[in-house]
């Protein structure tokens, strides 16, 4: 099972995340922020494992459905295949996936939810940063512009101060 590390560019001090591929100790990484390709060990270890979800397969079929749950209200917006953007409600908000909420640290466009579908019809999910004032954090770790993390059930997904999760439903 694949797992995510977290590194530091030693040219810019970019925190990239990133898949811990085989031999990756061997590879060159492109820093997302600064363009330079660097030996992998030349980066910073920053942390070793963030969550183990980066090659699970979601359950559920071609008929799955992935929703979006907010652990306050229970409330449960769908993620359709393809890219999500998901914001709060508001007037103004142009959000696929509008979220009605209090808080309103969430910003209109908060974050990008990406819903993709294999062709066995496995179903895999990432998240990466909006135009978000606040923070978006996967199981604590904040994203960084430029990330794409995967996340699965069981991740705690924090948008500004709320937390959310995703489920299945086949
Ligand atoms: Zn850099």
């Amino acid at each position: 099972m694949l797992k995510t590390i977290k590194i530091k560019c030693p040219n810019c001090g970019k925190i990239l995340l990133l898949m811990a591929t085989p031999n990756i100790e061997k590879r060159r990484v492109t820093c997302s922020s600064c363009g330079k390709s660097e030996a992998f060990t030349d980066y910073e270890l920053v942390s070793d494992v963030l969550n183990n979800s980066s090659d699970t397969v979601l359950p559920g079929g071609n008929r799955g459905i992935v929703y979006l749950v907010d652990d306050a209200s229970g409330e449960r917006y769908r993620l359709n295949i393809g890219v999500n953007c998901v914001g709060r409600n508001a007037k103004t908000s142009s959000a696929d996936v509008r979220i009605f909420t209090d808080d309103f640290s969430i910003s209109r466009m908060h974050s990008y939810f990406t819903v993709s579908e294999s062709s066995n019809g496995a179903l895999r999910c990432s998240i990466s940063n909006a135009k978000n004032k606040f923070p978006t954090l996967v199981n604590g770790v904040e994203l960084e512009d430029g990330d794409v993390l995967p996340i699965a059930p069981g991740d705690v997904i924090t948008l500004a101060s709320s937390k959310f999760h995703i489920e299945i439903i086949d």
